[in-house]
This record gives C-alpha cells, sequence and structure tokens, in this order.
C-alpha cells in the first residue's frame, strides 16, 4: 500500500497533468489582450540590466524545497513558488517552506484548493465538484484567496506576494456570467500570473493583474535560451511556469540537465539578465521612473 504522502504525490501529479493539459486549450482558445497599464517613462531593469526572467515552479511538491530551491540559492538566482496550500507537500513541510522564504524566494498563492473551471463535462475529472470555479462567486474566491494569503503570510511574513492561477484559468463563476480575475486580483495581489500566450511581457505596457506567460516543462535549455534571448533584445520580461525538475518529480517536469543549464546560464548572464521573483519585478515595474503607483 502507498503511504498516505505518496497517495497525496500522485494525486497531485493527476490534477497537474490535467491543469497543465488545460492552459494549452486555454491558450489557443483564448485572445490575448486585456487592459494594460502603463509605467511611466523611460523606463530601466535595474542595475544596467537589459532584460528580466521569473521562475516560478506550481504546486508546492516535495522538490521544490528538496533540490530546486537549492540550485537556485547556489546560483545566486531567486524564483516564485505558487504554493497551494491544501497540497501535503506544503501543508506537512511548512518549516521548510519558510527557509525557501527567508532565502529570498517568493511564496506566491496558488490557492488553497486548486480550483479550476468545469464547463463541460467530463472536464477535471479529478476535481471535486465543490471546487469547479464555475460555481464560485466572486466573494468566495476572494474569501479563499486572503485565507490562502494569510496562512502563507505567517509562514513567511510578507504583506505583498502575486497569484499563479490555477488550470490557467482567469475567471470565476457562470460561463454567461464570468468575472474576471483581472477585477478581483489587485484587491489582494500586487499582480498575477495571467494567460499562457508564449510571449514577454513589455514592461512599459505590463497588465499587472494578468501577466502573460510562457511555460518551461519539457523544453530543452536551448529553446528557453532562445525564448529568453529574444526576449531581452526587446528588452523585456520573460516570466515562465515550471512544474517538476528532473523526472519522477512530477508528471509536468523539465529534464534535470536542461534546467541545471538554464540555471548556469541565468547565473552567468546576471550582468544582462535580471532573474528574479514576479513580485520583486512587479515592485520594480510600479517605481521605475521614481513615481509610485
Ligand atoms: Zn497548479
Amino acid at each position: 500500500m502507498m503511504p498516505d504522502l505518496e497517495i497525496a504525490r500522485f494525486e497531485s501529479w493527476k490534477r497537474s497533468v490535467v491543469a497543465a493539459l488545460l492552459c494549452v486549450s486555454v491558450a489557443v482558445a483564448m485572445a490575448p489582450g486585456a487592459s494594460e497599464q502603463s509605467v511611466p517613462e523611460p523606463f530601466h531593469w535595474p542595475a544596467g540590466q537589459r532584460g528580466a526572467v521569473t521562475l516560478s515552479y506550481d504546486d508546492a511538491i516535495v522538490a521544490h524545497f528538496e533540490s530546486v530551491a537549492l540550485q537556485l540559492e547556489r546560483a545566486g538566482l531567486r524564483a516564485t513558488f505558487y504554493i497551494q496550500i491544501d497540497n501535503p507537500g506544503f501543508r506537512l513541510h511548512t518549516d521548510v517552506w519558510r527557509k525557501v522564504a527567508r532565502a529570498g524566494h517568493e511564496l506566491g498563492n496558488h490557492s488553497l484548493f486548486h480550483p479550476c473551471r468545469k464547463d463541460r463535462p467530463g472536464e477535471h475529472t479529478w476535481l471535486s465538484d465543490d471546487y469547479n470555479l464555475s460555481h464560485y462567486t466572486p466573494d468566495r474566491w476572494l474569501g479563499e484567496m486572503r485565507i490562502a494569503n494569510l496562512v502563507l503570510q505567517l509562514i513567511d511574513g510578507q504583506t505583498e506576494r502575486t497569484f499563479g492561477n490555477t488550470c490557467c484559468n482567469n475567471h470565476v463563476g457562470p460561463i454567461d456570467r464570468r468575472t474576471s480575475l483581472e477585477e478581483l486580483v489587485p484587491k489582494l495581489f500586487v499582480g498575477a500570473r495571467g494567460e499562457y500566450v508564449s510571449r514577454p511581457i513589455d514592461p512599459t505596457k505590463a497588465n499587472f493583474a494578468a501577466l502573460g506567460h510562457y511555460s518551461g516543462d519539457s523544453k530543452s535549455f536551448e529553446q528557453l535560451r532562445g525564448e529568453i534571448e529574444a526576449a531581452v533584445r526587446e528588452g523585456k520580461w520573460a516570466f515562465y511556469m515550471f512544474h517538476g525538475v528532473g523526472e519522477g518529480t512530477h508528471s509536468l517536469y523539465i529534464d534535470a540537465e536542461e534546467h541545471r543549464r538554464l540555471v548556469e546560464y541565468l547565473s552567468a548572464n546576471k550582468d544582462r539578465i535580471w532573474t528574479a521573483p514576479a513580485v520583486e519585478v512587479l515592485r520594480h515595474l510600479k517605481t521605475s521612473a521614481g513615481q509610485p503607483r
């Protein structure tokens, strides 16, 4: 019989597979866009750097604190870990996550229960109907996220953080009367990951409440370097979503060697590329021209 933790990890992997598949379908189905906020010109990245990268890792799995956070720290890099509070990878290891936060990583909010939209029959059968985002009201979403923020604050002491959307869903409520998370996010967060668009973010036009992102799962280092260099050439911000690192850590993962090469490359190019948690990049964007907003 599998130990409870192993069963819980397995269940978490299954959920993430479905979530990632939905991410892809949502990215294809939804048109890019949304309102954009302007950042005061002229804009400069810190310390003469030419572009920015955020590495975010979803779901609070054990590999994140056992190896990924430490690997990044040795390279002088920090990331955003999007924490699902109810995941045993978080619930059973809160003391270790406190150390991760103390090391300078962001503990981002990935909800209490990982709710996702179940608009079509058979969609997300792994997820209880109790957590169908289509049945959520804006107040319920806000209430659950407020509690998740409180739990994370008790761990890291921080009052500002970002939200990492679950299943890349960006709306709550029935499909004909849905509410965009862009309306809700500013009530609780500095900003949030938005659509999976595989495009970099223009820092002068960033939509803080719905930051377009890339997936890094299954990619090679060469692919990632190509995307990042293209973003940096334009002075933009490449925001990545990852799950596991290395086979066996998560059903969605980047190969450990490819990830090692990515970390090495980002570390070696710190003079050009600013790798930082999402909350730090957003703080810089807010005050980039000395004009807090
Ligand atoms: Zn997730």
